[in-house]
């Protein structure tokens, strides 16, 4: 029987974060996760119907049913990109990786028709199933969690240290954001970056201010502070905003 995936829009926009803002990509964000950020802005509730946004700069879109299926993903793919000329896939969510069974079915089949890049974006705590599906992802954005923005305040360190080293030993392209807000421990987020410190000269770290609309919600003088921090322990630190809000993007 065919895997299926509940997915809530797939559409092609302009990546905004990070370290490949401004590429286009498509992007299908999956519905759910497995953990709960206080900060979640994302839909969890699954729904019948999902988008397919045909440009960038419109808001027109076509329905389709779900849970959608491999090859329904396949064509809808084909049919936002048939010239195979976008940067990447970003895999996006939600938590793509709790829908491993669907990508185990997916990847093989997409690499079989494009060499597009996958670019997938995680909260870097399954490191299993990315063991399962490691030779098809190119590039992993991978978030750290700090505990105080967790709902039940679990402590990741241990998940996100073994989430990156399967990255590295898979070759993956990989690096990490850190989202902040006015209240963060200086304390705590030195301890999270322990886990990027032995790929320190692969791996760049993201500080990315939380934002409330288009304002941002930390002050530059703690910004400062976190960067510094991460030049302290020898990382590679940059500070950059969500751009698709300023340009008013998906
Ligand atoms: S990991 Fe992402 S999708 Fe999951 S709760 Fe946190 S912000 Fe939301």
């Amino acid at each position: 029987m065919p895997q299926s995936a509940y997915v809530k829009e797939i559409f092609k926009s302009i990546q905004g974060e990070a370290e490949y803002v401004g590429y286009e990509q498509i992007f299908v964000r999956f519905i759910g996760c497995n953990i709960k950020c206080n900060y979640c802005d994302t839909d969890i509730e699954k729904c019948e119907e999902l988008k397919l946004y045909k440009n960038w700069d419109s808001k027109e879109y076509k329905v389709l049913k779900n849970p959608l299926e491999s090859l329904e993903l396949i064509e809808a793919i084909e049919e936002l990109d048939p010239e195979k000329n976008v940067h990447s896939i970003s895999l996006t969510g939600g938590e793509p990786l709790i829908n491993i069974k669907f990508l185990e079915e997916f990847l093989p089949e997409f690499k079989k028709i494009r060499n597009t890049k996958i670019f997938l974006e995680t909260n870097g705590t399954l490191q299993k199933e990315l063991h399962c599906i490691a030779e098809y992802v190119d590039i992993v954005s991978m978030d750290l969690k700090l505990a105080s923005y967790l709902e039940n305040r679990e402590n990741l360190i241990q998940k996100h240290s073994i989430f990156l080293k399967e990255c590295m030993e898979n070759n993956i392209a990989t690096y990490v954001k850190i989202v902040l807000d006015n209240n963060f421990s200086l304390e705590e987020f030195n301890n999270y970056l322990k886990v990027v410190e032995p790929y320190k000269h692969k791996v760049n770290v993201y500080i990315q201010p939380m934002m409330d609309g288009d304002k941002m919600l930390i002050s530059s003088e703690k910004l400062k502070l976190a960067f510094d921090q991460c030049k302290n322990r020898g990382l590679n630190p940059r500070i950059i905003p969500q751009v698709h809000r300023m340009l008013c993007l998906n």
